[in-house]
């Protein structure tokens, strides 16, 4: 290239065209060929210029050395690059200076190049260049200053919305937690506007924060802003035409979190939506100005909503929904272990040790402020926690969980019971080794010995030791004779026999007409049953008995042969349906844990049965198909134990409660249960006809056998009209009232099948005052009746029974008794005024006073 090719090649390719043309003659011949290969260093920073190099092709990078590059909090200066016609080192040489960066080559590049030396003595000679370079320095540094006063007034303006740091990473295992992570993963690795949606208290800004800190502009400013304080012009985000710049444009490439969506004003939705949409966005203008240009945002926007906001939905490109803590439950530990570091670490504690039963507590329960609930929790129990104390339930959870309060686990308490119940002797051992072949002793001497009970010990058993004795067990242990029932046991074992001969698949449930018809059945039975008893004197003839004991056997085997585990006692059993109805009055519950079944469980052991697991057995999954977490009340579980083998989470629990709270609680009363505990109300009127007739002074025929059939028929129907007619006089009298008073608002009775459940504990008791009359009467003749049995004399062997003045007094003072918690419970259910509830209290009274006349 001759000289003034290269004066034109420098004045139209290079900086130097702002050199006179003289100058540049000057330099031309200078000029020398180099070339270098790629990834070399040309010049390192801080050391003296070997001399001006002038890029001719290649490309180059340039790394300003951090001496010489002002930082900002936000940003680090970028590396350069350097492309044909750049000029390397002048700045060192006008000035004298070491270089200021250092370059290396990305790829092979030539260059033109004078010596340093050379260089400088034109500098010397040439004193425009130091002139015009200064020039050129002087406009740099004015650009530099409004530069810094742009990033000063930025810094201000982000300040007050600035997000640090994350405050955590999500915690936790769950599929939640791990589809969560990935959601924020993704979202971190593009530019996309986020909607992340939730309920409160779920950390939403912290996945925000999660998002951009894990992004590759983490480095840029995050801001969030809470719309519901936003003005409704919008100028705070979108500056003001010829006046302040607003917050979108300070941000720069940063990310812009748009906190409380749903409270954002009606007015900004528009143009919050046309900035997710395309980006842009309008400065704010004066009313008497013309709207300015729209301005592009380089922000990414990041909202954060606890509803839907049908405005802004649709210009969302990304959705992540933040699970409730509430679904996520088995994830609960590991965030009650990080808030105790996070708040011990922070007082400068030493952590506590959490037991699992304190996390199954707080699984049991919703939270619905979720984790800053929980947050508040540990750190309330830590506050009160003395030092060196592990963090138990009773410290975390003082009074939140009301359907849990008032129950005391049995099985924590006496570890003892939890191991029996759980052992091979609970019920199976016992009932296959012991009442299998009591119960076929018991038939065989009821068809085999003597007919009436003062000489069968079966029948006296039967009457006399099995009656009073179940009803008392209702209060206090509920359902258990169903967990030793003798029918029942024959039943499974037929069924195991069968299927062992005759391998083959049980039919399943037709649960919904089960549902719908089997307490009928039972009741119907039930009604048939009471009435063979009275008309064929089945307390007194022996081979009767045992044919009522069969047929109970002969239904829960046949349905056994037919339906898969316990349909028999589920559904149709007669004296199942009393056991259930009266396990509701029970002190004891078996209940799981709702919030350990949800957050561990997904096996479901305890209702579907299974292999060994963990700590739980081998089993076949609850006969009666009743799942422990969901039992409302007592009336479908028979305490088997099973599911407390099962469960691999100890989430099952047999807990003492108060009497029957679940009557006035979580209970679902049932019509077909009304007509029954309506039925034995009956009986016990029934079991006293002797009485009626002399306390009215009648002499019905009992020997003929239909007037003793139709005499039992109305008194097993008519005693019910009388709650009935209280409930009718509730009605009518809130309808009069309505009618004298059309202004003042009137409460409707609550319906009867809810009404009548208070009547079961005076029902209770008027069945067990009428049979303490054989219980304590008879029943400890036992011995001189067991010889007998046998055609032994057993007169001078010992007896135990009690005097009837002490049997009047304990049938009158259960009475009494029932008579009172029947008030109280009817006041518990029904939830009105004493007086509003008279009718149905002075039917309980009435009841009370002819149970005394007939029974004590
Ligand atoms: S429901 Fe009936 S057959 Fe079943 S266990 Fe109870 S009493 Fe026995
Ligand atoms: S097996 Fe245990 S944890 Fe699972 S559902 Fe049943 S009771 Fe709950
Ligand atoms: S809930 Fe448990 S104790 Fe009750 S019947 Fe089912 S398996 Fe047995």
């Amino acid at each position: 290239m001759s000289v003034s090719q290269l004066v034109t090649w420098l004045q139209e390719r290079t900086a130097l065209t702002i050199l006179p043309e003289n100058v540049l003659s000057a330099i031309a011949p200078l000029l020398e060929e180099r070339t270098a290969g790629a990834n070399q260093t040309l010049v390192k920073a801080e050391t003296q210029p070997l001399g001006l190099y002038i890029v001719q092709s290649g490309k180059l990078e340039s790394q300003p050395s951090p001496k010489f590059t002002p930082q900002t909090p936000q940003k680090l200066s970028p590396n350069l690059s350097l492309l044909p016609g750049s000029i390397i080192n002048l700045q060192s040489l006008v000035l004298n200076q070491p270089t200021r960066e250092t370059i290396i080559t990305q790829s092979e590049c030539h260059f033109w190049f004078i010596n340093a030396a050379k260089m400088r003595a034109i500098i010397a000679k040439y004193p425009e260049i130091t002139q015009v370079f200064s020039q050129q320095l002087a406009q740099e540094l004015a650009l530099v200053s409004s530069q810094l006063n742009f990033e000063q007034e930025r810094a201000y303006i982000l300040r007050p919305y600035l997000v640090t740091k994350a405050r955590r990473g999500v915690i936790g295992r769950s599929r939640y937690a791990v589809r969560l992570r990935q959601q924020i993963k993704q979202a971190s690795e593009t530019r996309e506007s986020v909607l992340i949606f939730g309920e409160p208290g779920l950390g939403k800004d912290n996945a925000a924060a999660l998002i951009h800190f894990g992004s590759s502009q983490r480095r840029e400013p995050i801001i969030r802003v809470d719309c519901s304080t936003l003005q409704t012009s919008g100028a705070e985000l979108f500056g003001r035409a010829n006046g302040k710049f607003g917050l979108l444009e300070a941000l720069g490439e940063g990310t812009l979190v748009l906190n409380n969506v749903q409270e954002l004003d009606e007015e900004l939705r528009p143009a919050i939506a046309q900035l997710l949409k395309d980006n842009t966005y309008t400065p704010v203008s004066r009313p008497d100005e013309p709207p300015p240009p729209p301005k592009t945002s380089q922000a990414r926007i990041i909202l954060i909503s606890e509803r839907t906001v049908p405005e802004l939905d649709p210009y969302v490109e990304k959705t992540i929904k933040v699970p409730p803590l509430r679904v996520r439950k088995g994830d609960l530990e590991d965030q009650v272990k990080y808030y105790i570091s996070l708040i011990c670490r922070g007082k400068g504690l030493k952590k506590p040790q959490v037991p699992q039963e304190t996390i199954r507590r707080l699984q049991a329960y919703d939270f619905p402020n979720n984790l800053t609930e929980l947050e508040n929790l540990i750190r309330r129990a830590i506050v009160q926690l003395p030092e060196g104390q592990p963090l138990t339930e009773e410290i975390v959870w003082p009074s939140y969980n009301k359907k849990k309060q008032l129950r005391l686990n049995l099985l924590n308490t006496f570890p003892r019971l939890r191991r029996f119940l759980r052992s091979v002797w609970y019920p199976d051992r016992f009932n296959y080794w012991f009442v299998l072949p009591a119960f076929a002793l018991v038939v065989a001497i009821l068809f085999l010995g003597p007919q009436n009970r003062s000489e069968n010990f079966a029948l006296n058993l039967f009457w006399a030791w099995w009656w009073p004795g179940v009803l008392i067990a209702f209060p206090f242990v509920g359902r258990l004779w169903c967990a030793v029932c003798p029918f029942m046991i024959y039943g499974e074992l037929t069924q195991k026999v069968s299927l062992w001969l005759f391998p083959r698949k049980l039919k399943r449930w037709p649960r919904q007409s089960a549902e719908r018809w089997g307490g009928w059945f039972l009741f119907g039975l039930f009604a048939l049953i009471l009435l063979w008893e009275e008309l064929w004197h089945l307390q007194n003839t022996a081979y009767l008995s045992a044919c009522l004991l069969l047929l109970i056997t002969a239904g829960a085997i046949i349905f056994s042969l037919l339906f898969e585990r316990r349909f028999w006692c589920r559904y149709l059993c007669p004296i199942g349906g009393m056991n259930g109805m009266f396990a509701k009055l029970s002190m004891t519950e078996l209940r799981a844990q709702q919030g350990t079944c949800s957050a561990e469980c997904t096996t479901y052991q305890c209702y579907k049965g299974g292999p060994e697991k963990g700590e739980g057995q081998e089993t076949t999954g609850c006969p009666l198909y009743s799942h422990p977490a969901q039992l409302e009340d007592n009336r479908d579980c028979v305490l088997c134990m099973t599911c407390l083998k099962a469960c691999p989470h100890r989430s099952v629990e047999v807990n003492l409660r108060p009497p029957g709270i679940e009557l006035w609680t979580t209970h679902q009363p049932r019509l077909y249960e009304v007509a029954l505990l309506l039925l034995l109300l009956d009986v016990v009127f029934l079991h006293r006809l002797p009485e009626i007739q002399t306390q009215l002074g009648l002499n019905w025929n009992l020997e003929n056998f239909w007037v003793h059939g139709g005499v039992s028929i109305a008194v097993l129907s008519l005693p019910a009209l009388i709650p009935i007619l209280a409930q009718v006089i509730m009605g009518l009298s809130q309808k009069l009232a309505a009618w004298l008073k059309p202004k003042t608002v009137q409460i409707k009775p609550r319906p009867f099948v809810e009404s009548a459940y208070g009547y079961l504990p005076l029902v209770l008791v008027a069945n067990l005052a009428h049979y303490l009359d054989l219980g304590l009467g008879e029943g400890g003749r036992l011995l001189p009746v067991m010889f007998a049995t046998f055609g032994l004399n057993g007169e001078s062997l010992p007896i135990a029974i009690a005097h009837p003045a002490v049997i009047d007094f304990l049938q009158g003072a259960s009475l009494f008794v029932g008579s009172l918690l029947a008030v109280a419970l009817t006041q518990k259910i029904l939830r009105r005024s004493f007086w509003s509830l008279l009718p149905q209290h002075l039917a309980i009274l009435g009841l009370t006073v002819c149970f005394w006349q007939l029974i004590v």
